[in-house]
């Protein structure tokens, strides 16, 4: 393993933040990683794909990029089977993996940037699926110890867009593989989400396969996402908030059209790119970041801007929501 002196994270983090780590080296395999560990450098800061993170500053101590590879199918029975699979790889490369061998349950996490190690640290999710719902267990090091260690699903508090891995176990394990279990027959197809029957019927797909939804959520998440080879962006920079009813019914009086989804226990969700969009930021322009012209919840670089202007913004966008609604917004993207 080779690590590099004052390296640039320009290309590694889809911001395109022009930061530098003070040491850098890519991991290939778990003996690299606990090469890493005996190496007294410290802090240690993990990275996949770079998709959710915004650097603010040069990062002090040795950054590991995680790029273990390997894609094995690791148990089988006539429904279902269980994928073992690298931290390092591409997770739309696993996805189309799946499509391609006809396994269900990931297809509508089709396009989703980053690598697998990271899914499970903030749950992705998309078109009504999270990985949790295919999540089995997964392998990871203790960057203390050096052991190895299994975390079960029910050993993960997954939530939405949550985990152990942001809250107690933050920044204390490297996670080296998955496994996720995914079906062979009988798939169940989740259609009601977003615009995916609509895009399903503009195809002409009557009867639908897991191939046909990843085509269809590959064509509505490109038609609204920025690709951030071209403008720098981490997907959606907020969470969608949680609310109780007499809040909503707060903002109801104002505002009457207010979206929202009912959850359990009275609570409801209410989009925060609505939030933003209602207090002028859609689309608007700072400097050289900004709010995306077709989603204000995506924040960007428009080209040279630094991880300070884009929190800065962040910032500015939360406590704007926080006095016209009442509702203090929470980043989804980690703020080194
Ligand atoms: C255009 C766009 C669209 C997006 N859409 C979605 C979406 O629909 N749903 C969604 O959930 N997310 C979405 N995201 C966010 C992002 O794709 C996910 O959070 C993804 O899982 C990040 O993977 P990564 O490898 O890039 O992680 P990184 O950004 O490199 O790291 C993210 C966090 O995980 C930690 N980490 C990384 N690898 C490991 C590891 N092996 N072990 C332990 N910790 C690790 C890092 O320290 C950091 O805290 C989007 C991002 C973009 C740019």
């Amino acid at each position: 393993m080779q690590i590099h002196q004052n390296y640039s994270l320009k290309e590694l983090n889809t911001f395109g933040i022009g930061v530098k780590a003070e040491y850098f080296a890519e991991l290939q395999n778990i003996q690299d990683l606990q090469e890493a560990i005996r190496n007294p450098i410290r802090p240690l800061l993990l990275m996949g794909g770079g998709s959710n993170l915004l650097f603010t500053n040069d990062v002090k101590g040795l950054v590991l990029k995680v790029s273990i590879s390997g894609i094995k199918v690791v148990r089988e029975s006539n429904n279902r089977v269980w994928v073992e699979v690298g931290a390092g790889v591409n997770w739309h490369q696993l996805v189309l993996w799946a499509v391609q061998h006809n396994y269900g349950g990931i297809e509508n996490l089709s396009l989703i940037p980053g690598t697998v190690g990271a899914a499970p640290v903030q749950n992705i999710g998309a078109y009504g699926v999270e990985l949790k719902d295919v999540f089995v267990k997964l392998k990871a090091v203790d960057l203390t110890t050096g052991k190895l260690k299994t975390f079960f699903n029910s050993d993960c508090a997954f939530g939405y867009r949550d985990s152990i891995f942001k809250k107690a176990a933050k920044g204390k394990f490297c996670i080296t593989s998955v496994v996720l279990s995914l079906s062979k027959t009988n798939h169940r197809l989740k259609l009601s989400y977003g615009d995916i029957r609509k895009i399903l019927e503009q195809n002409k797909v009557s009867q639908p396969d897991i191939a046909d939804i990843s085509k269809a959520v590959i064509q509505i998440r490109s038609s609204k996402l920025p690709d951030p080879a071209k403008i720098g962006n981490c997907g959606s920079f907020f969470k969608n908030p949680e609310t109780d009813q007499t809040k909503l019914r707060e903002i109801q009086v104002h505002f009457p059209n207010v979206p929202f989804y009912e959850l359990p226990k009275n609570k409801v969700k209410i989009p925060a790119g609505w939030l933003i969009e209602q207090c002028g930021w859609k689309g608007k322009r700072v400097g050289n970041t900004g709010s995306y012209e077709k989603q204000a919840l995506v924040l960007v670089n428009h080209g040279g801007a630094t991880g300070e202007e884009v929190s800065q913004l962040a910032q500015d966008i939360i406590a704007s929501v926080q006095q016209k609604f009442g509702i203090r917004l929470e980043p989804e993207v980690n703020i080194i």
